[in-house]
């Protein structure tokens, strides 16, 4: 679907995957003006089709969109190109249990502009791929280096956005890490060099006691929605975890020190679902985190919980997933 300046997208149509035409100054080439979302469809063992809190990414580009300088569909234009295009890509849901289809929102500047200005055209377009699992690793531990050479963002930059740029960032901290063995990074805030921010796709939290503590949105981290996810879950009464008679979660700042006694790491993203971290680098000194079997019971709790909700093998007490037929 495209829109000028006005922002009126016109109704989209499926096409097949492929190549898009694209003027040599079109503003996401030339100034990055560009906004992205992901999420997944998981396919119930009744062969319907499962999208997770579609709105919120509807919502995430939104937000986005304004320090972009971009017009952005509506709630209900994007949850519905959303559905048509799972839809026309049904047969590529894999079976339950064997992943899910990735889904890949794009709003760019794709008019074209020669002096620096948001551009007169936008495009907004989705692709699907079917997936496995984020890392190698599956559900088996990560290794995380903590970067504090580069930083992903700083205060007043785009790190609470979904830009395209953001990724540019990290690119290199992200090869250099994973040439050294390790499956990615984690940077700290650019102002202290002393707080978790996030790694390069998901969010982190930290478990010590009944506490689970996560950095604070305050402008320079993606607001996950896994990360709101299991927030809600972990607080919900609903869903019993450990001994613990619930979790307490603290939204704040979160000391690189505080890793060195936690009892659990474990990162969130739709990529990533909940991902059990088994150590961290920092200073070429390794913090390990053992938990059972290498997979901390909280991360395993939070993990299931999730995965049975979005895969429909639980009920949906929090009315979070829309089935497609
Ligand atoms: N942080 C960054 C930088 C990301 O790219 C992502 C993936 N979208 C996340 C966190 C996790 O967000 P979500 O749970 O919405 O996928």
């Amino acid at each position: 679907a495209k829109c000028g300046t006005d922002g009126n997208f016109s109704s989209g149509e499926i096409v097949p995957f492929g190549p898009i035409a694209l003027s040599p100054s079109a503003g996401v080439l030339n100034y990055g003006q560009g906004l992205f979302e992901g999420l997944k469809a998981y396919r119930k063992t009744d062969g319907s089709v499962l999208l997770f809190r579609p709105e919120e990414n509807a919502i995430r580009m939104k937000n986005g969109s304004d320090r972009m300088c971009m017009p952005a569909p509506t709630v209900e234009q994007f949850v519905d190109a959303v559905k048509q295009t799972v839809l026309a890509n049904k047969r590529w849901v894999p079976p339950t249990g064997k992943g899910s289809l990735y889904i890949r929102p794009l709003l760019i500047g794709s008019g074209a502009i020669l002096g620096l200005a948001p551009a007169p055209e936008y495009t907004f377009l989705i692709y699907v791929s079917p997936v496995g699992n984020y890392f190698k690793e599956g559900l088996a531990p990560i290794n995380l280096i903590i970067e504090d050479n580069f930083h992903r963002a700083a205060p007043g930059g785009t790190g609470g956005v979904k830009t395209i740029g953001n990724y540019a960032s990290v690119l290199k901290a992200q090869r250099t890490a994973k040439d050294k063995g390790y499956s990615d990074v984690l940077y700290l805030d650019a102002v202290h060099n002393k707080y978790l921010e996030e790694v390069s796709s998901c969010n982190i939290f930290v478990v010590k006691g009944n506490a689970i503590s996560t950095p604070a949105i305050e402008g320079t981290i993606l607001p996950g929605i896994t990360r709101k996810s299991i927030i809600e879950v972990a607080e919900s009464k609903g869903y019993k975890l450990t001994q613990c008679a619930s979790f307490k979660v603290e939204e704040r700042h979160v000391s690189v020190d505080e890793l060195l006694d936690a009892d659990e790491v474990f990162c969130t993203g739709t990529a990533v679902v909940v991902s059990p971290v088994g150590s961290i680098t920092y200073k070429g000194k390794r913090v390990e985190y053992d938990g059972n079997q290498g997979v901390g019971v909280v991360s395993q709790q939070l993990y299931t919980s999730l995965t049975s909700l979005q895969m429909g093998h639980t009920e949906d007490r929090m009315g979070w997933t829309m089935q497609l037929n």
